[in-house]
C-alpha cells in the first residue's frame, strides 16, 4: 500500500480513538517497573527483520477510544504508566498525546519507542501533533530498528545501536534497568500472538 493510502486511512479513525493492533494490562519488560503496553496499528519503515510486522497495516484493526484505554490502565493500580509501542505511535499522537495527560494527571508515568528519531519528530514534517505527545513523555525510545547494528546483550534497553534513549523526567534517570532479558509472550483477541522483550531484539 503507498505511504498516501495508507495515511490516508488515518483519518478514517474516529476523533479521540485510536486504531491499536494489542494491548496487555501489564507487562515487567517495555520500561520501568510494570506497566501496561499498547501496540498502535500502523508503520510505513518495513525495516527488515521488524518484530512485529502484523503490526504495519493501516487497516482498522481495534478501534477504541481515548477514554476506554485510560479506564482499561487505570484498573489496574499496581502499574506505573504506560508504554506506546507499535507500530508507529506518532502517527496517531493527538489522541496518545491525550491518553498520556489523562494517565500523568492520576500519576503515572509515560514512555514511548518510535521509529522515528527525535530530531524528525520535532521538524514542521512531523506526524501532526507530534510536540503534543513529546511535551508529555517521561522517556522516548527513538531510531527504527536496524537489523546491521543489531544489539545482542539481554541488558541493553535498545534493540540496535542507532536508538536513542531520552529521559525526559529526571525522577526515571536511574529506571532504565527493565528486564530486557526476560520474554513475555501476549495472546491478543484475534489469537494473534506477539513476543515481546530482549531476543534479537525488541519489538517496537
Ligand atoms: S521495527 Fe518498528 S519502526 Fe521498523 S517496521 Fe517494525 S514497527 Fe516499524
Amino acid at each position: 500500500m503507498k505511504a498516501e493510502q495508507a495515511l490516508e486511512k488515518l483519518t478514517n479513525i474516529p476523533p479521540n480513538h485510536l486504531n491499536i493492533m494489542g494491548y496487555i494490562h501489564r507487562s515487567e519488560v517495555n520500561g520501568p517497573g510494570r506497566r501496561a503496553v499498547v501496540w498502535l496499528q500502523g508503520c510505513l519503515r518495513e525495516c527488515p527483520s521488524c518484530f512485529n510486522p502484523a503490526s504495519w497495516s493501516f487497516e482498522e484493526n481495534q478501534i477504541l477510544s481515548v477514554d476506554e484505554l485510560v479506564k482499561w490502565v487505570l484498573h489496574e493500580p499496581e502499574n506505573e504508566g504506560i508504554t506506546f509501542s507499535g507500530g508507529e505511535p506518532f502517527w496517531q499522537a493527538t489522541a496518545l498525546a491525550k491518553v498520556a495527560r489523562q494517565l500523568k494527571a492520576h500519576g503515572l508515568n509515560v514512555m514511548s519507542f518510535s521509529g522515528f528519531t527525535l530530531e524528525e519528530l520535532q521538524k514542521e514534517s512531523a506526524p501532526t501533533n507530534s510536540q503534543a505527545l513529546l511535551d508529555q513523555l517521561d522517556i522516548l525510545i527513538d531510531g527504527p530498528y536496524v537489523d546491521s547494528l543489531a544489539i545482542h546483550e539481554p541488558t541493553s534497553p535498545v534493540s540496535s545501536r542507532n536508538q536513542r534513549v531520552y529521559v525526559f523526567n529526571p525522577a526515571l534517570a536511574d529506571r532504565i534497568t527493565w528486564a530486557s532479558d526476560q520474554i513475555e509472550v501476549h495472546v491478543f483477541k484475534d489469537g494473534s500472538r506477539l513476543v515481546t522483550g530482549y531476543r534479537s531484539h525488541q519489538s517496537e
